[in-house]
């Protein structure tokens, strides 16, 4: 194996924690929950730091179909684009629900991500924002997609 490939914490994956196996990208759980009941990691098969376009767009795809499957408990969940990866330098991305009690709900909110909202079926775009030291989620509609199910009608 080549040097960078050995130290490389995703090529090091073993393979009993791989869920599930595509063309160029496998499914794990990531290591930490961080508190979240589903956090879920696409990563490439090879060790690149992008990937093409079309695998790019086949990376989402696999990730819409995972995560509408896997978080199907959650009002919506969400993708983050590695804003704060810690492996820049192998593809990946992470999915989980947006709990707003998960230990790393400030750091969501400060990450780009795309917002799957699994009862509307609708994909958003949220954007970071700059958080106030305060428990209160900021009143924007970015991230009210976030917030727990507590509109009248949205549960299940
Ligand atoms: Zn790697």
């Amino acid at each position: 194996m080549e040097p960078d490939k050995a130290i490389c914490p995703l090529c090091n994956i073993p393979t009993d924690e791989v869920i599930q196996e595509f063309q160029r990208f496998r499914l794990c759980r990531t290591k930490t929950m961080k508190g979240h009941r589903e956090r879920l990691m696409l990563y490439s098969t090879d060790h690149v730091k992008n990937v093409d376009e079309q695998s790019l767009g086949e990376a989402y795809l696999l990730l819409m179909i995972i995560g509408t499957r896997a978080f199907s408990y959650a009002t919506n969940w969400a993708v983050f684009e590695p804003a704060y990866a810690t492996v820049p330098e192998h593809w990946h991305r992470v999915a989980s629900d947006l709990d707003p009690s998960s230990q790393d709900y400030n750091q969501i909110l400060k990450t780009p991500r795309l917002i799957i909202d699994n009862e509307k079926m609708t994909v958003n775009r949220g954007i970071p924002e700059k958080i106030e030291h305060s428990s209160e989620l900021p009143p924007s509609k970015g991230t009210n997609a976030a917030r727990p199910s507590a509109t009248a009608g949205s549960m299940k």
